[in-house]
C-alpha cells in the first residue's frame, strides 16, 4: 500500500536549485500569497508582498521576507493598484511579479505595464490572457483549433430579435452568456422563447454595468453536467503539457466548493482526449506557464471547451497532490524562461485528493458572512491532511475581501480513504469567532449522491434548496435538548426514590443509564473537548 504523502515521490523529477530570480514580489493577500511565499522559500528566492492597511498583521506579511504597504482596504485603492505595484517592485529590485488569482492576475494591462517597466510577470502574455478573457473570442478560436465548444453562437447578439431568432435555431433550453463574463454574472438560463426578450435585456445590462461590455452571445443548455477542467502548463519553446483533471462540479450558485483530483467519470481514455483537447486550446494562444482549460461534461460522456483561466487556480493543490508537481515551482521555471520537463507527469494520477474552500460565512443561515476575530483556532494535521490558510488565531476577517479562510486538502490511496480523512480532519479542526462553512462539509460527508461521486454542477444548489443537508450543529443541540429533558425526568425520578416513592418505576425509561451517559458526552464535546466546530 502507498501510504507515504510526499508530494516528490512520485512522477515528478528532483527540482534543481534555480538561480536567475533572486527576488519576487507577490500582489497578493490570504492564502495565495501564503501559498506562492512557500515556494519562494523552498527555492531560496526572497520573498516580498504587498498589503492593504488592515492587512498589516496578516500570515502573508509575518512570513514574507519583506512587507510593503500599497494601500488603504478598498482593493481598487490598494491590491488593484497595478501602477503603484509595479513601481514598487522596480524600486525594490524584485525580478518579477507572481499576482496569485483574482485582483491583477488576469489583467493583460497589468501584464503590459509589468513588461513595459522590464520586472517578469509570471503568467501567460498580454496577449493570451485578452483572447482568452472574452468568450466570444475564444470560442471562435476553439473551434479553429477543434477544440469542442458548446453549439452556439460566435457573434455578439445585436439585439432582443436576434437572440430569440438564434435562441430558437438552437433549441430551447438555451444559455444567454456575457461574453467578458465571470464569476456566473451576466449569465440566464432561458427554457422557452416567451423568456428570451426579458432575459437578455437582463443579462446585456448585468454585463454592461458589471464588465463595461454589454456583449451576450446564446449557447445550448447542456443538462445536468459535470464541471471538469484539466490544469496545462506551457513554456516559452512551445511546450505545452497536461497535468490531468479537477472535478469541480461542486458549485453553489456556479462558484466552486468542492474540488477533487482524478474525477471519478474520467477514465484514462477521457483523460487522454480531454488532456489533449486542453492542450491544443493552449497551444493556440501559445500558452506559457500554469492554466486551466474547464470543459463540460455532458451525460453523455462528450465534453464541450467553457472557458481558459489564464492563472494559478484557487484549487491547483488538489493536482499538485496527485501528480507531485509543484506548479507555483514550475510557474517560476517557465518564467525564468526554461523548458518544462515534458515527462513531468506519466499521464495518471496517483491516489485522490479532495479540497474543501473554508469560508467565513454560515452555510445554514444563507451563507451568512461572518466577520470577526478568529479567537480560537486548531488545524487539522496527520495523515494525508494539507492545510493551506491565510489566517492565524487572532487574525481578523474583515468584510473588505473574499471571505476564504483556508483551503483543506487531503490526500488518500483512494476516494473512500480521502473522504474519510476529510471527515476526520474536519472533526480534528477548532475554529472560534467566526462561523465556517465546515458544517456543510460535514453534512455532505453524510450525504449518500456525494459520497457516491454522483455529481452534477446543479447537485449542491439543488440539496440546498430542498434542506437535505442538515446542519450537525443543529442536530447537535437537538439531541442535547432531548438529554437534558431526560435528565430532568431523572433527577425527578432520583428525588422521587430518595423520599422513598414508588415513583421510580414509572420514570425508570427516561432516566436509564444510557441517557445518563449520553450527557456525560454532550456536555464534553460542548466543552471543546472533543472538538466543537463553530
Ligand atoms: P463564468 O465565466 O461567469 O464563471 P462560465 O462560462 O465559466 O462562466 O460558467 C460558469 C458555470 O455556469 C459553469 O461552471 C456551469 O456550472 C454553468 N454553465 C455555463 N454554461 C453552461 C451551459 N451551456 N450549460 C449548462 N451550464 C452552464
Amino acid at each position: 500500500m502507498k501510504a507515504a504523502f510526499t508530494p516528490e515521490q512520485h512522477n515528478s523529477k528532483n527540482p534543481q536549485a534555480m538561480t536567475s530570480f533572486k527576488k519576487v514580489l507577490i500582489a497578493n493577500r490570504g492564502e495565495i500569497a501564503v501559498r506562492v511565499l512557500r515556494t519562494l522559500r523552498e527555492l531560496d528566492i526572497q520573498s516580498a508582498v504587498v498589503f492593504s492597511e488592515p492587512d498589516r498583521d496578516s500570515l502573508a506579511v509575518r512570513l514574507a521576507d519583506e512587507a510593503y504597504c500599497v494601500g488603504p482596504a478598498p482593493s481598487a485603492e490598494s491590491y488593484l493598484r497595478g501602477d503603484s505595484i509595479v513601481e514598487l517592485a522596480v524600486s525594490i529590485e524584485a525580478d518579477a511579479i507572481h499576482p496569485g488569482y483574482g485582483f491583477l492576475s488576469e489583467n493583460s494591462g497589468f501584464a503590459r505595464q509589468c513588461r513595459t517597466a522590464g520586472v517578469v510577470f509570471i503568467g501567460p502574455s498580454p496577449q493570451a490572457i485578452d483572447a482568452m478573457g472574452l468568450k466570444i473570442e475564444s470560442r471562435r478560436l476553439m473551434i479553429d483549433a477543434q477544440v469542442p465548444v458548446v453549439p452556439g453562437g460566435t457573434e455578439p447578439l445585436a439585439d432582443a430579435a436576434a437572440a430569440v431568432a438564434a435562441a430558437n435555431e438552437i433549441g430551447y433550453p438555451v444559455m444567454l452568456k456575457a461574453s467578458a463574463g465571470g464569476g456566473g454574472k451576466g449569465m440566464r438560463l432561458v427554457e422557452d422563447e416567451a423568456e428570451v426578450e426579458s432575459a437578455f435585456r437582463a443579462a446585456q445590462s448585468e454585463a454592461g454595468a458589471s464588465f463595461g461590455n454589454a456583449a451576450v452571445y446564446v449557447e445550448k443548455y447542456i443538462a445536468l453536467p459535470r464541471h471538469v477542467e484539466i490544469q496545462v502548463l506551457g513554456d516559452s519553446h512551445g511546450n505545452v503539457i497536461s497535468l490531468g483533471e479537477r472535478e469541480c462540479s461542486l458549485q453553489r450558485r456556479h462558484q466552486k466548493v468542492i474540488e477533487e483530483a482524478p474525477s471519478i467519470a474520467v477514465d484514462r481514455a477521457l483523460r487522454h482526449r480531454m488532456g489533449d483537447a486542453a492542450v491544443k486550446a493552449a497551444k493556440a494562444v501559445a500558452y506559457e506557464g500554469a492554466g486551466t482549460v474547464e470543459f463540460l461534461l455532458a451525460k453523455s460522456g462528450e465534453f464541450y471547451f467553457l472557458e481558459m483561466n489564464t492563472r494559478l487556480q484557487v484549487e491547483h493543490p488538489v493536482t499538485e497532490l496527485v501528480t507531485g508537481v509543484d506548479l507555483v515551482e514550475q510557474q517560476l521555471r517557465v518564467a525564468q524562461g526554461q523548458a518544462i520537463d515534458t515527462d513531468l507527469f506519466n499521464g495518471e494520477p496517483h491516489g485522490h485528493a479532495v479540497e474543501a474552500r473554508l469560508y467565513a460565512e454560515d452555510p445554514f443561515k444563507g451563507f451568512a458572512p461572518s466577520p470577526g476575530i478568529i479567537k480560537a483556532l486548531r488545524w487539522p494535521q496527520g495523515p494525508g491532511v494539507r492545510n493551506d490558510a491565510g489566517v492565524e488565531a487572532l487574525s481578523e476577517v474583515s468584510i473588505h475581501y473574499d471571505p476564504m479562510l483556508a483551503k483543506l486538502i487531503v490526500w488518500g490511496a483512494d476516494r473512500a480513504q480521502a473522504l474519510r480523512r476529510l471527515k476526520r480532519a474536519l472533526a480534528e479542526m477548532r475554529i472560534e469567532g467566526v462561523k465556517t462553512t465546515a458544517p456543510l462539509f460535514q453534512a455532505l460527508l453524510e450525504d449518500k449522491d456525494f459520497l457516491a461521486g454522483d455529481l452534477d454542477i446543479g447537485m449542491l444548489d439543488r440539496k440546498l434548496e430542498a434542506g437535505e443537508l442538515k446542519d450537525p450543529a443543529a442536530q447537535e443541540s437537538e439531541s442535547a435538548a432531548d438529554a437534558l429533558d431526560r435528565d430532568i425526568g431523572f433527577i425527578a425520578a432520583a428525588l422521587a426514590n430518595l423520599e422513598g416513592s414508588h415513583g421510580v418505576e414509572r420514570s425508570a425509561p427516561v432516566g436509564s443509564g444510557d441517557s445518563a451517559r449520553h450527557r456525560w458526552r454532550v456536555v464534553s464535546r460542548r466543552e471543546g473537548v472533543g472538538g466543537s466546530i463553530s
